[in-house]
């Protein structure tokens, strides 16, 4: 067997990119290796929704040349959203590279590599496909890793967000048929899944540009029938499409975890403008108070940009005080980056220096770590459901899993406990995830039957 090495960028979207390469390329006999020194086949994943990178792609790209040097017959390719945007330049500036291959490419791959072992030939496949054919495995996914499964259910977007460089590198909306999504979302059951998280660019406008498709509620609908699945979640939404049918769902559904990630990006009317958000603060709010209506132990996370062009400590202040009011439990706060194509890069000098942008993004961030502490330690005393993930990461020894509200919990546990649920009482709190000590596991029954979903 051949070994392969895939070294990814990004969002969850890009890690499932990920595994269905690795799922592709099994047909060639290509299995998974964590040793980029003893691999055949090395890929890198990447991601351009950030500043740099691109320079991160190509000092990747740097340090990898000498893996040709020492073994002869090693394939190198590129890839994601990077790939996607500049094409065959790769090829030309990198002579050790083999292929570049967009995101929407992955089922090209064998024929792709075999080019390369065979003939020597280098190439780029870069298209955007008419249709979902291309979210489709030609082999059922037959490896589940553990007890949490990622599912795209579409692709691309359709909105124009000024900052995004999304609709240039993953094209536009595509959504999967329903029939595929939940044939998949059965059989990873079937081999022991029991959370899935549904991913796309725009996931709440799923269905739209399918004619006599089901919607995105209807889907959620459908999924929370499948029996012996547990938990659902989805990732991302945008608020314009966060309809009142998606919002009961959050009522309606036993499966759907009590968990949405919203992204606002601004608190700021003249900015969410600017960046061609089409929803402004008031609308934004009133959806939240609806969701808490329906849910009122919603846990809500969200995306903001500091420094967009032209934003004013006014405009600032505005976003930090729509964090005070919607409380969040989770943000992922980022500095403003001209990307390449986008709307914001071709109109918006980037007038907020670097210094300003830094020391927005430690107010943000400060004032979240408070927010999020605070809700945290509500938490303490409380009986939780978790679903046990694998050893934690900043624990040693410990265990991690997470609520259905999706907090980080670490314990003191047995490994036989991976993959499985436990009830535990939470016993200490920090800003970003939660302590806990394991209850017996027949409480996690008796919560689950108390709510009809076992
Ligand atoms: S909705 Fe999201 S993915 Fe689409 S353009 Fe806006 S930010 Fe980008």
């Amino acid at each position: 067997m051949k070994r392969l090495y895939i070294q990814t960028y990004g969002c969850q979207m890009n890690e499932r990119d990920s595994e269905r390469i690795a799922h592709v390329m099994k047909s060639m006999d290509y299995c998974l290796t964590d040793r980029i020194e003893e691999a055949d086949l090395v890929f890198l994943n990447t991601c351009s929704v950030r500043d740099k990178a691109e320079q991160k792609v190509y000092s990747a790209l740097g340090r990898w040349r000498e893996l040709k040097q020492k073994r002869e017959g090693v394939v190198v390719g590129v890839g994601g959203c990077v790939a996607q945007q500049e094409g065959s330049d790769l090829l030309r500036r990198v002579p050790h590279l083999d292929l570049v291959f967009g995101t929407q490419s992955i089922p090209e791959l064998p024929r792709m590599v075999k080019e390369v072992e065979s003939q020597k030939k280098r190439s780029v496949v870069i298209g955007f496909q008419r249709d979902a054919s291309y979210m489709e495995d030609v082999e059922p996914r037959v490896e589940v890793n553990g007890p949490k499964a990622m599912v795209t259910i579409m692709q691309g977007c359709n909105k124009v967000c000024s900052f995004c460089i999304v609709p240039y590198v993953r094209g536009r909306e595509i959504s999967r048929s329903s029939e595929s999504i939940i044939q998949e979302i059965r059989s990873l059951v079937r081999q022991g899944v029991t959370e899935v998280v549904l991913l796309g660019q725009n996931v709440n406008s799923y269905g739209k540009t399918s004619p006599g498709e089901l919607t995105f509620p209807q889907l959620l609908d459908k999924i929370n029938d499948i029996e012996a699945l547990r938990r659902i979640r989805f990732m991302t939404s945008h608020p314009q499409d966060l309809s009142v049918q998606l919002v009961e769902a959050f009522a309606k559904l036993e499966r759907l975890c009590e968990h949405l990630h919203l992204p606002v990006q601004s608190g700021a009317d003249a900015v969410l403008e600017r960046m061609r958000r089409n929803y402004r603060r008031e609308e934004y709010l009133r959806k939240i108070a609806r969701l808490r209506a329906c849910r009122p132990d919603i846990a809500l996370s969200t995306d903001i940009i500091v420094g967009f062009p032209g934003e004013t400590e006014e405009e600032f202040e505005q976003t930090l005080e729509i964090l005070q009011e919607v409380e969040y439990d989770e943000i992922f706060a980022f500095k403003y980056s001209p990307r390449p194509h986008t709307a914001a890069a071709k109109l918006y000098r980037d007038d907020v220096c670097d210094a300003v942008k830094k020391e927005r993004l430690e107010q943000v961030l400060r004032l979240q770590n408070e927010l999020s502490l605070r809700k945290n330690l509500q938490k303490l005393g409380a009986v939780e459901e978790v679903l046990v993930e694998g050893p934690s990461r900043h624990r040693k020894g410990q265990l991690m899993g997470r609520t259905r509200t999706n907090r980080i919990v670490n314990f003191l546990g047995e490994d036989s406990m991976i993959g499985r649920f436990v009830s535990v009482a939470v016993v200490g709190a920090s800003p970003n995830s939660l302590i806990a000590e394991v209850l017996s596991e027949e409480n996690v029954s008796e919560m689950i039957d108390s709510r009809g979903i076992a």
